[in-house]
C-alpha cells in the first residue's frame, strides 16, 4: 500500500500515521520529522530548512523533493509507505507522480484528516509547550495555517479528481480516528 496522509498542521497526522504504519508494517515517511532530525544534527540541509520552518514557510520544493526522492529509493519503501506531510504543493505532486511512475507504481489512497480550525490551534499551542517546537508560536501557527490553505488545501481536489481522496474526520479520541482511517483504507483497497 502506498498512502498519503493530508490535513492541516495539528490535525493529528503524525500520531495517526505512526499507528497505521505499525499495523500495516510500512515505513512512516514524515518530511517534517526528517527536516527536524537534520536540524538537530546540524546538517547543511537542517540549517537551510530551519530558516523556513521557524517562519512557518515551506522549505523550497527543490530541497524537499530531492530529500523525498532519496528516502523513497531506500529498500524498505519497495513494498509500500505512508507519506505524512508530503506532497504539500502542486509542484511536489508532479515530482512524486514522476518518481512513482518511473517505478511503475502509484498512490493507492490519500487520507485527508479534516478538523475544526479552533481545535487545531489549541492542539498546536499545547504541543509548543510540550515539545518546545520553535515553529509553534502563535504567530507562526497562524502563518502555517495560511500557507496550508493557500498551497496545500487545493491538492485535495486534485486527488479527489483522480478518485483517490478519502476524507476522514480527525475530531474525537485517537482510537476513534484510527478506526475511521482504517475503514477508509480498507474501502479503497
Ligand atoms: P510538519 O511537521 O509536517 O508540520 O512540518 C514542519 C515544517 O517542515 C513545515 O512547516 C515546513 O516548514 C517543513 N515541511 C515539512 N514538509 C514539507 C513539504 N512537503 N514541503 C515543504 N516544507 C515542508
Amino acid at each position: 500500500m502506498r498512502l498519503i496522509m493530508m490535513g492541516p498542521p495539528g490535525a493529528g497526522k503524525g500520531t495517526q500515521a505512526d499507528i497505521v504504519c505499525a499495523s500495516m508494517s510500512i515505513p512512516h515517511i514524515s518530511t517534517g520529522d526528517i527536516f527536524r532530525a537534520n536540524v538537530t544534527q546540524g546538517t547543511a540541509l537542517g540549517v537551510e530548512a530551519k530558516r523556513y520552518m521557524d517562519a512557518g514557510e515551506y522549505v523550497p520544493d527543490g530541497v524537499t523533493n530531492a530529500m523525498v526522492r532519496d528516502r523513497l529509493d531506500e529498500a524498505d519503501c519497495a513494498a509500500g509507505f505512508l507519506l505524512d506531510g508530503y506532497p504539500r504543493t502542486i509542484e511536489q505532486v508532479g515530482v512524486l507522480d514522476a518518481m512513482l511512475s518511473a517505478q511503475g507504481v502509484g498512490i493507492d489512497v490519500v487520507v485527508e484528516l479534516t478538523v475544526d480550525i479552533d481545535v487545531v490551534v489549541k492542539r498546536l499551542v499545547k504541543r509548543a509547550h510540550d515539545q518546545g517546537r520553535a515553529d509553534d508560536t502563535e504567530e507562526v501557527i497562524r502563518r502555517r495555517l495560511e500557507v496550508f490553505a493557500e498551497q496545500t488545501a487545493p491538492l485535495t481536489s486534485l486527488y479527489a479528481s483522480r478518485g483517490l481522496l478519502a476524507q476522514v474526520s480527525g475530531m474525537g479520541e485517537i482510537p476513534a480516528v484510527t478506526a475511521r482511517i482504517e475503514a477508509a483504507i480498507s474501502a479503497s483497497a
